[in-house]
């Protein structure tokens, strides 16, 4: 805690310093560890939460009385949505529910804004010259694989505790047509943990933009996933949208996919009523009905929006003590050397690691040689470059907490390691 900033220590400390890392390295890779902190996925014991799901449903009938066994109800089981539009403070016509994951439902957004265009688009967007999207760095990079591959041309804005950089969004999308869309997620975001203020949403909302269809697409995946009581509400995008003029711009997604199961959970879509239909239309080419009986199941294990808030609490009470823990261990180990800095989250499923810069590689590779996996430096960037290669994106919540602690002391080890490498030259 009390220790020295290697800036102001001696060559000589330096050289001591390192040569004790190098050892404490060595001594690591000795003990062989397999850990992992990649992804954001829940535990075992979280998963266990839901498993009265497997029991479910008790009937075969929805309240309206529909056979949930059968065909049909593309927009979702009624009750389900109405649960949700409460938690998502939106209204049960504007949302959709759907299959088990709402990164498949943005990428049918995009493929059908590529294809056919949105419902305020002269034409496709494929059809444009170029199609450009701001993206709010650190983030998810699944977005940014996503647009990739439909070879939609990113750039990059600063993620601040309140939100993205809004005046350097506002000036991008003013006058360059090209830019369609920004990816937001509002809630903790993944992965620096912030919440979108009201403030920086209203602005995003009423922002002037060259591009007539311009997109907010607002994944809202981490909405109830706090870590505190001091439970953040997410700006309410769809009315301050609807207020501004441009009710069809924004588009949210959420999912209980941890909430429930990662792998069969249920996703929502929430928007315009002209969007939700668009997406529908396009949606009902290629689907004749979503997974009813996981809605209904879903319906029944939580029983009402309260069911589902009392539920994210129990795995508050899991996931909470490891956030603690990589904090505890970072603090110990690096507090006041200066060769990192770090969020305290308090929602969503990230610690964000800010290493001295030109190091992360490096401290992942140490990582990795040393049985400790971590997600690749630059994984939260367009392209996966993180241009000063200073950040790591740590995911501790699958590991047992035992293991966060060892995994966490080997990460401190590397961060310590590669900075006294770069400033041994
Ligand atoms: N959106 C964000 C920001 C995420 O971090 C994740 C998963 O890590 C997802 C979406 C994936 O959501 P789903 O499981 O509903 O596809």
């Amino acid at each position: 805690m009390n220790a020295t900033a290697l800036a102001d220590l001696s060559a000589d400390h330096l050289a001591t310093l390192l040569e004790e890392q190098r050892a404490a390295y060595a001594e690591l890779k000795a003990r062989g560890l397999k850990l992992d902190l990649t992804r954001g996925k829940p535990s075992a014991q979280q998963l266990d939460l839901a498993d009265d799901l497997l029991r479910l449903p008790s009937s075969t009938k929805d309240a309206a009385g529909v056979d949930v066994r059968n065909y049909g109800g593309l927009e979702g089981v009624r009750e389900l949505r109405e649960m949700f539009a409460d938690l998502l403070w939106v209204e049960p016509d504007q949302v959709v529910a759907g299959g088990n994951s709402s990164l498949t439902m943005m990428r049918d957004c995009l493929f059908y804004l590529m294809l056919f265009g949105a419902v305020d688009s002269e034409r496709p967007w494929g059809r444009e010259e170029k199609v450009r999207f701001v993206c709010p760095v650190p983030g998810y990079d699944r977005h940014f694989t996503l647009l990739e591959s439909l070879g939609i041309e990113m750039v990059t804005v600063a993620m601040h505790d309140d939100g993205p950089d809004v005046d350097a969004v506002a000036a991008l999308v003013a006058d360059d047509a090209s830019i369609k869309g920004i990816w937001i997620v509002p809630t903790y975001a993944n992965p620096t943990g912030a919440v979108v203020s009201q403030d920086v949403a209203a602005r995003l909302a009423a922002m002037p933009t060259a591009a007539a269809d311009f997109k907010i697409l607002w994944d809202n995946a981490y909405a109830l996933h706090h870590l505190t009581e001091d439970e953040a509400k997410s700006a309410d995008i769809l009315t301050l949208a609807s207020a501004a003029g441009h009710p069809h711009r924004p588009i949210m997604f959420a999912s209980t996919s941890k909430i429930t199961y990662a792998g069969a959970g249920v996703a929502f879509l929430a928007a315009s009523t002209a969007n939700v239909a668009w997406y529908l239309g396009h949606l009902a080419n290629g689907a004749i009905g979503p997974d009813k009986v996981n809605h209904l199941r879903h319906a029944e294990f939580f029983g009402s929006a309260q069911g589902v808030r009392e539920h994210m609490a129990k795995h508050r009470e899991i996931i909470a003590p490891k956030f603690a823990e990589v904090d505890r261990v970072l603090t110990d180990r690096l507090g006041g050397r200066d060769v990192a800095t770090w969020n305290r989250p308090t929602g969503g499923y990230f610690v964000n690691l800010d290493v001295v810069p030109g190091t992360a590689s490096r401290v992942v590779a140490l990582a990795k040689e040393a049985g400790v996996a971590l997600t690749p430096a630059g994984s939260s960037y367009p392209y996966k470059h993180d241009p000063d290669d200073t950040n790591i994106r740590l995911a501790p919540t699958m590991p047992p907490l035992t293991e966060v602690t060892e995994a966490m002391e080997a990460v401190a080890t590397c961060v310590l390691l590669a900075a006294l490498e770069k400033a041994a030259g």
